[in-house]
C-alpha cells in the first residue's frame, strides 16, 4: 500500500430515495466514527446534495456532485453550477466520468471547461479517465488515458494539482459489467498516470495525488487492487448502495472491528 491515505468513495449515481439515502448517512456516520484506514466520501444525486451534506456534517466524510456545468449561471435549463454544489456545502466534484462522457457526449474539452469550473468556484475535483474495451483491444489503452489527463490537466499549476485533484482510472468496459482490471492491469495504467502527472507537474506533485481505481470495486476484489503500490483507494458505484459493500470496502478487505464489549 502506498503513503497516501486511500479514498474510498462511492459514486450514486441516479439510485436510492430520501429514505435510503438517510438510512445510508446514517450507516456511513457510525463508519467514519470506526476510522477505517481510508478517506471516505460520497457522491449523491443533486436532489439529495445539500441533505447529505447535513447529515454527513462532521463525520469527516467528503460530499461532493456527480457532474458541474462549466458556465457559472444563466439560461442552461436543468443544469447545475459548479457555484452552486458549492453553496450548498459540497466540495468535491466528479468531471468526465465515462457515463457522462458516453451518454451525454461530453468531449475531453468539455470535460476540462467543467474542472475548470469546479475549481474556480472551490471545489475539489475527481477527474476520470477510461479506455473502452475495444480501444484495450487495439492497444490503445495508454494513447487514450493519458491524452484524456492531458487535455484534463495541462496548464494548471503543480500545486493546485497536487491539493485539489484527485484521479480515477476507469476502464469503461469494468464499470458496472462485473468485470475488473486485474491488480496487474491496474497498477501498469496508475503507475502510467503517476508518470504522467509527473511529466505535468513534477515529481512531488504526483506523489501527492491520490489515483483510485474504479470498475466492478467489491468487498472481495479490494484488497488485491489495494495492495498495489499505485492503487490509492476506489471510486465504487454499485458497491456503494450496500452499506456492508460499502463499508469492506472502506475497509480496504480488513474485517470489520468487533463492537466494543464483544468477547468474539
Ligand atoms: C463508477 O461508475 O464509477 C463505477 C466504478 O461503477 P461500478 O462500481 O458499479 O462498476
Amino acid at each position: 500500500m502506498s503513503a497516501r491515505t486511500p479514498f474510498v468513495a462511492g459514486n450514486w449515481k441516479m439510485n436510492l430515495d430520501r429514505a435510503a439515502v438517510h438510512a445510508l448517512c446514517r450507516h456511513l456516520a457510525v463508519l467514519a466514527a470506526e476510522k477505517p484506514p481510508s478517506r471516505l466520501g460520497v457522491f449523491p444525486p443533486f436532489v439529495y446534495l445539500a441533505d447529505v451534506v447535513a447529515e454527513l456534517s462532521g463525520t469527516g466524510i467528503v460530499v461532493g456532485a456527480q457532474t458541474c456545468h462549466s458556465r457559472e449561471s444563466g439560461a442552461y435549463t436543468g443544469e447545475i453550477s459548479a457555484r452552486m454544489i458549492r453553496d450548498v456545502g459540497a466540495s468535491h466534484v466528479i468531471v468526465g466520468h465515462s457515463e457522462r462522457r458516453q451518454l451525454c457526449g461530453e468531449t475531453d474539452a468539455e470535460v476540462r471547461a467543467r474542472l475548470d469550473a469546479a475549481l474556480a468556484a472551490g471545489l475539489d475535483v475527481i477527474l476520470c479517465v477510461g479506455e473502452t474495451l475495444d480501444e484495450r483491444k487495439a492497444d490503445r489503452t495508454a494513447a487514450v488515458v493519458t491524452g484524456q489527463l492531458q487535455a484534463g490537466l495541462a496548464g494548471l499549476p503543480a500545486d493546485t494539482i497536487a491539493r485539489r485533484l484527485t484521479l480515477a482510472y476507469e476502464p469503461v468496459w469494468a464499470i458496472g459489467t462485473g468485470l475488473n482490471a486485474t491488480p496487474a492491469q491496474a497498477q501498469e495504467v496508475h503507475a502510467l498516470l503517476r508518470a504522467r502527472l509527473a511529466a505535468l507537474a513534477g515529481d512531488a506533485a504526483a506523489q501527492r495525488v491520490v489515483v483510485q481505481y474504479g470498475g466492478s470495486v467489491k468487498p472481495d476484489n479490494i484488497a488485491a487492487l489495494a495492495a498495489c503500490p499505485d492503487v490509492d483507494g476506489a471510486l465504487v458505484g454499485g458497491a456503494s448502495l450496500d452499506f456492508r459493500s460499502f463499508a469492506a470496502i472502506a475497509r480496504l478487505g480488513a474485517s470489520a472491528p468487533r463492537p466494543a464489549g464483544s468477547d468474539r
